[in-house]
């Protein structure tokens, strides 16, 4: 079982040198989740699958998509989500898609108690819903049921009924979980976790028993034979833990209240521009690597750079002080979390993607 991450932009604001702003997708065993979705997200992704296809011959299927989860209403983070809801009404989508982000308690309050539109800031999603509401995002537009859920992290509210609801689980033995992150809008990392898998069952050293005996303490039922108590938890190995990637979107330095093996935190600034990092609410690239130790995460890649940063090597080197495993991301680059909690890293070139 893996995590395969698939980086589509690695740059903050705005398209420079030569990256695109922020848009990923995770792909679990189950389905995939798309994280963020910037301007011209589609665009890339087109190039992407079928880069995929040419080398290696593996489709990316769209229909497998079962969520896309926003960090903050952003435009860089945003802008793309529309016309690619269209594409993928016109392709004929027929499978549900859940669309959450982040709002303010306020608005939770609001959406919940009242009739009134609430006042939020033009960054909060709550605007954004309502014009794509006009601009024909609703699930009778585009032919597919779309669920659009906004919340503070507590509370989630189905903005299709306005009823309060939890927060959706779309995949299959993948839960999602939103945690509080500090931006100059509401906004929040997202947490993506595979399930525990039972351990195996030790087929050798039962094959002498009998059949329902074997059955028995395959289905962990402790069995009586030959008067012998055969203890089921002995035939079966440990149950191996799942394996979990945290999304920060854009944050200012601070602790992500969860543990993960891998993060994925932007770093729009160095660190002899904290005072700018600060000012916007970013992070630097040192403190991306400090909330990865805090949050015990075994590796960390780096993303959401700032026009004024030819390139991450400034990053990586500030970043590798501090944390023992990083990654300076780039455009197209894949990140596959194996199940040992291993860490490949394939960089996009003409010629496909190598092993880093
Ligand atoms: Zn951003
Ligand atoms: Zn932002």
């Amino acid at each position: 079982m893996t995590l395969e991450i698939h980086v589509l932009g690695t740059s903050s604001a705005r398209p420079a040198q030569g990256r695109s702003v922020s848009g990923s997708i995770v792909e679990t065993p189950n389905g995939m989740i798309v994280v963020d979705c910037g301007e011209g997200f589609q665009n890339r992704l087109v190039k992407h699958r079928s880069a995929m296809k040419s080398f290696g011959g593996r489709r990316l299927k769209m229909s497998k998509v079962g969520a896309i989860l926003l960090t903050h209403g952003h435009l860089d983070h945003t802008w793309g989500v529309l016309p690619w809801l269209q594409t993928m009404a016109l392709d004929g989508r027929k499978d549900d898609l859940w669309v959450i982000g982040p709002t303010t308690s306020e608005v939770v309050d609001t959406l919940l108690d009242s009739e009134e539109s609430p006042e939020v800031s033009p960054s909060d999603l709550v605007i954004q819903y309502d014009m794509w509401m006009d601009l024909g995002a609703t699930s009778e537009a585009l032919g597919y049921d779309i669920f659009w859920i906004l919340g503070d992290g507590e509370r989630w509210v189905n903005m299709n009924d306005g009823s309060q609801i939890d927060l959706p689980q779309p995949i299959n033995q993948v839960t999602i979980s939103a945690h509080p992150t500090q931006h100059t809008v509401p906004s929040c990392a997202w947490k993506i976790t595979t399930s525990e898998r039972k351990g195996k069952f030790d087929r050798k050293s039962t094959s002498q028993l009998p059949i329902d005996i074997k059955q028995s303490l395959a289905a962990g039922q402790d069995c009586e034979y030959e008067g012998q108590m055969l203890k089921a938890a002995e035939y079966r190995s440990k149950n191996e833990p799942g394996i979990s990637v945290i999304l920060s979107g854009d944050t200012a330095e601070q602790a992500i209240e969860s543990d993960c093996n891998l993060l994925i935190h932007e770093a729009t600034f160095l660190e002899s521009h904290s005072d700018i990092a600060n000012e916007h609410l970013h992070s630097t690239a040192a403190g991306a690597a400090r909330t990865a130790i805090e949050c015990n995460a075994e590796h960390l890649a780096i993303t959401h750079y700032s026009g004024r940063l030819d390139n991450p090597v400034a990053s990586l080197s500030e970043a590798r002080e501090i944390h023992s495993s990083v990654i300076g991301l780039s455009d197209g680059d894949r990140l596959i979390l194996n199940n040992d909690l291993s860490l490949t890293h394939l960089v996009k070139s003409p010629e496909g993607w190598t092993q880093q």
